[in-house]
């Protein structure tokens, strides 16, 4: 099959590679038909998470057919058509793979499932405790294949594997896989009461999600920051939300004059461990990034900290990875604020966000700015980095 291939820094390659197998009793494989290009795939391109290896297949959203289903796979099914081809549910996957038994996924904490990585050791060493493994998203997360290719093998598929209705198409649902569950656990996260403002850094997918998301959990206002202008646009015209320039304004202060002094009451960073800057702060953590002695550029989450109002929620999507310098703890420490963070919970939204979809709260396809086919991933990857073409969000076709 074909398969969108990490080489190193800014170079993926779409290669032929042997087609996945049924490994486990409940193992599935997916036929892709759509999947996409993630902010998080962008720290990978850009060489920031350890432990790839050459020729590692990425993706972690996508989207399918079921072609084959472990003995122990009940939950959807292949059946035959009128020609008796076969044909498989159609099916959206978790970017986080979790075994619906262990202490976490009992608890509803999916992306912390104590039984999916088998590298668990390995971010012990680092992070302590392990969480969940990740499609296509290193060696360190479980050194799993992802589902930028024509196939993909989905471990513990009886609990992953979430069936779609045929009347919604790919566009609709694709982002059930992550981008529109990790805005909205960003917006549930903010505690959100009515009369709230919530302020959102970073206008990419995921902030288009967490903006649409806070107005859904009862929001009264959304004041959303990035420097991008269709990025902004988007935010204004889709998501309703009030914009700022990090370019054009000092942020912390038009902040205080939009809420009357008084800060927002709830912070999200929708931006996470690549984030630009235009102060000595910033350019301070370019340089100690790029000689590895900082391993994440936190200048939104300091921004979010500082900005947050007195008891405050900071409500953190972003992914970050490592060591952070500079973080303001004092004043999230005297100003009371209340942080939340973590990889997505997907397992616990799939349901109550398609029923949002399917009343027409809200169609998820508005971010997508790019369909390509698979062949075409590299320049994908490329323009969505670089923010060429207006591109927000690519759409990969198999
Ligand atoms: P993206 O790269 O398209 O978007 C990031 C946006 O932040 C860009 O528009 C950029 O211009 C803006 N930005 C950069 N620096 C900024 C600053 N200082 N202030 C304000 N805006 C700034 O990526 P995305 O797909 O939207 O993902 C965003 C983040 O969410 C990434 O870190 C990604 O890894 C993470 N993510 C987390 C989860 C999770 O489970 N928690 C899931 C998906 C993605
Ligand atoms: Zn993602």
């Amino acid at each position: 099959m074909k398969a969108v291939c990490w080489h190193g820094a800014n170079d993926v390659r779409v290669e032929t590679v042997p087609d996945p197998k049924i490994l486990n009793p409940r193992d599935a494989i997916i036929k892709i038909t759509s999947t996409a290009i993630c902010g998080s795939d962008l720290h990978i391109y850009d060489g920031y998470i350890p432990t790839m290896q050459k020729g590692d297949i990425l993706g972690h959203e996508f989207m399918g057919e079921v072609v084959e289903l472990g003995s122990e796979v009940k939950n959807v099914k292949i059946g035959v058509d009128a020609k008796r081809l076969l044909l498989g549910d159609r099916v959206v996957v978790p970017f986080t793979i979790s075994c619906g038994n262990c202490f976490f996924c009992q608890r509803d904490l999916w992306s912390l499932c104590d039984n999916s990585n088998p590298n668990a050791w390995l971010v012990e060493l680092q992070m302590g405790h392990s969480p969940a493994g990740l499609f296509g998203y290193s060696h360190l997360f479980g050194g799993y294949a992802g589902g930028q290719a024509e196939y993909v093998r989905v471990p513990f598929a009886d609990v992953g594997l979430f069936k779609i209705p045929d009347h919604l198409t790919d566009e609709q649902v694709l982002f059930l896989t992550d981008i529109f569950p990790t805005g909205y656990m960003a917006a549930e996260n903010c505690n959100i009461k009515p009369g709230d403002v919530v302020a959102v850094w970073g206008c990419g997918p995921v902030g288009q999600f967490a903006i649409k998301s806070a107005f859904l959990l009862g929001a009264e206002r959304v004041i959303a920051i990035d420097r991008i202008p269709e990025r902004l646009q988007m935010a204004k015209e889709q998501g309703k939300a009030e914009v700022l320039n990090y370019e054009e304004v000092d942020i912390g202060e038009a902040l205080k004059e939009l809420t009357g002094g008084r800060g927002p009451d709830a912070c999200i960073d929708a931006v996470g461990m690549e984030a630009h800057g235009t102060d000595a702060m910033a350019f301070y953590d370019k340089v100690k990034q790029a000689v590895r002695l900082e391993t994440d550029r936190p200048t939104a989450l300091r921004q979010v900290i500082l900005s947050a109002g007195k008891g405050g929620h900071v409500s953190i999507a972003g992914v970050y990875g490592g060591f952070l310098d500079k973080i303001p703890m004092g004043s999230a420490m005297n100003k009371g604020l209340t942080f939340k963070m973590g990889q997505t919970h997907v397992h616990r939204y799939l349901k109550p966000l398609l029923n949002h979809i399917e009343n027409g709260d809200l169609d998820p396809s508005f971010v997508i700015t790019h369909t390509l086919s698979l062949d075409q991933a590299p320049h994908g990857y490329q323009i969505f980095k670089e923010k060429k073409d207006n591109c927000i969000k690519v759409v990969l076709k198999p």
